[in-house]
């Protein structure tokens, strides 16, 4: 399977920070803008976390331009706290169910393994590192590249691209992720989307939301190897492709 290449979504896919991010988020916009805006009332599932900020801020009343201005200094607090929190709860930092079987099998397969998620990628690492999968993932996107999540994954591809000296087609590249914005962004890149229940909608729901597949887990090993594997080659009406 040397010519598949799988795009990670970290958050309700990979693992389960027990709301960290959000948490550092919070803290961080309330210091550096004096305000958290209304982040009871946002769902983070699927966006980057510089819409995320400008979304809360702008309904916060705030212009783009003093939004912007202050960036920087709000990654590196939300860095901080972020850090500081996850270190908190270390203990309930936790992979996803069948996630590092999986990734020692498409290792194994040769398979090509990426990360296109919404996390800056400073957060994405501290994340991964409180799962103990950091090292698992050499290239990526992040939100730090692009604030569209639509963006993202030609962004992954060409990393993958230079970092693998490998070109991956369309038809067998994956996003795996558990939200309809990471079918939505695989659409948008024309790549296959392999959708994932454990974060907040279910396998049905996003089998609805144009998943070529939906899994409840990534528990089955074997089952996700042969969505990645052997069904790449056909379309979403299950025409079969040239190998
Ligand atoms: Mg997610």
């Amino acid at each position: 399977m040397e010519d598949v290449l799988a795009l990670f979504d970290i958050d309700g896919t990979l693992v389960d920070t027990a709301g960290a991010g959000r948490d550092a988020i919070e803290i961080a916009l309330v210091e550096i803008y004096g305000t958290a805006g209304p982040i009871d009332e946002l769902s983070f599932a699927g966006l980057t976390d510089p819409y995320i900020a400008r979304t809360l801020m702008q309904h916060a009343g705030l212009e783009d331009p003093e939004i912007e201005l202050r960036f920087d200094a709000l990654w590196d607090c939300y860095e901080t706290n972020l850090s500081a929190i996850l270190a908190e709860r270390a203990h309930r930092a936790r992979v996803h169910a069948g996630v590092l079987a999986l990734l020692d099998a498409l290792a194994v397969a040769g398979v090509a393994i990426g990360l296109v998620t919404g996390n800056i990628e400073r957060g994405a690492q501290h994340k991964l590192a409180a799962c103990g999968i950091a090292d698992r993932f050499t290239f990526g996107s992040f939100g730090s590249d692009a604030e569209n999540r639509d963006e993202l994954p030609p962004i992954a591809i060409d990393r993958a691209q230079a970092k693998t000296g490998r070109d991956f087609h369309k038809r067998r590249t994956w996003i795996i992720g558990d939200t309809p914005r990471d079918i939505r962004c695989a659409r948008a890149a024309g790549i296959r989307a392999l959708a994932v229940g454990t974060g907040s909608f279910t396998a049905p729901q996003l089998r609805n939301a144009g998943a070529d597949h939906a899994l409840d887990t990534l528990a089955d090993t074997i089952a996700v190897m042969r969505v990645l594997g052997d069904e790449s080659r056909m379309d979403a009406r299950g025409a079969r492709f040239a190998p």
